[in-house]
């Protein structure tokens, strides 16, 4: 059975203080639930995040993470440093950073695979901009980024992947992808996993949706049969608005 989950993205935001209330208030203010919820703060705030989470469902995820397990890489984090401080998950792929730090498809391979490798998971995102969208080659946009970036893995290193479809277009504009254009998303990535590694590993694979998710839009996108949850940016540093998307 897939879990429904949801990944809250704080990307470069929040003081020490401001991260520590965040997990407070989304620890006493969540309802007991059946969905995974992870949180994924800057790298210097990873470990109060992890003690702040002990002995709760919360689960902790860094937003990247280097290819190389060691090495002369200054200012890098290697995912075994990341094992190292007990985190669960690692964000790759997401088009934030293959926009403005050029990393591609085949550079993202690697890193799935060093995360892999040191027991990580990975939430590995796709994601089309509005132009391919338009001109209708979003399909094939994400085909490409799912057989360059992550089919070359075995199947059973599957197991350890959630993916994050998240529309370009959306991340971030105030613009959410229509639940019809998730779910025939979503559904397309699932079928193209079922393709490669059959249909057990991919109905039991998790694809969330990211996008300007908001209180008010998610419960129409969660309700759809191949959405199994949301990656949250900007709704996310808002420990209400982040528990309603949970409780959503
Ligand atoms: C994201 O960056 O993963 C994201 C979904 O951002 P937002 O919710 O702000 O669009």
């Amino acid at each position: 059975m897939r879990k429904q989950i949801v990944v809250a993205n704080w990307k470069m935001n929040n003081s020490p203080e401001q991260s520590k209330q965040l997990c407070s208030s989304i620890l006493s203010n969540m309802s007991p639930i059946d969905k995974e919820v992870i949180l994924a703060p800057s790298y210097l705030y990873l470990n109060a995040v992890v003690d702040a989470t002990q002995n709760s469902v919360i689960k902790v995820a860094a937003q990247n993470c280097h290819q190389e397990i060691s090495g002369a890489y200054t200012g890098e984090v290697s995912a075994s440093m990341l094992a190292a401080l007990g985190l669960d998950y690692v964000i790759l792929g997401h088009s934030e950073r293959r926009y403005y730090y050029g990393e591609d498809n085949s550079l993202l391979a690697k890193k799935v695979s060093s995360a892999l490798s040191q027991g990580l998971k990975v939430i590995y995102c796709c994601g089309e901009t509005l132009d391919q969208r338009n001109s209708g080659a979003h399909i094939d946009r994400i085909t490409k980024q799912l057989t360059e970036g992550l089919f070359h893995l075995p199947t059973d290193a599957m197991r350890n992947i959630v993916i994050g479809y998240e529309p370009i277009w959306a991340v971030g504009t105030g613009i959410t992808a229509t639940s019809t254009q998730a779910q025939e998303m979503h559904a397309h990535i699932r079928n193209a996993i079922s393709n490669k590694y059959g249909a057990d590993i991919a109905n039991d694979t998790s694809i969330l949706y990211g996008g300007s998710c908001t209180p008010s839009n998610v419960k129409e996108l969660f309700v759809q049969n191949d959405v199994d949850g949301g990656l949250i940016g900007g709704a996310s540093l808002d420990a209400d608005d982040f528990i309603a998307i949970v409780n959503a």
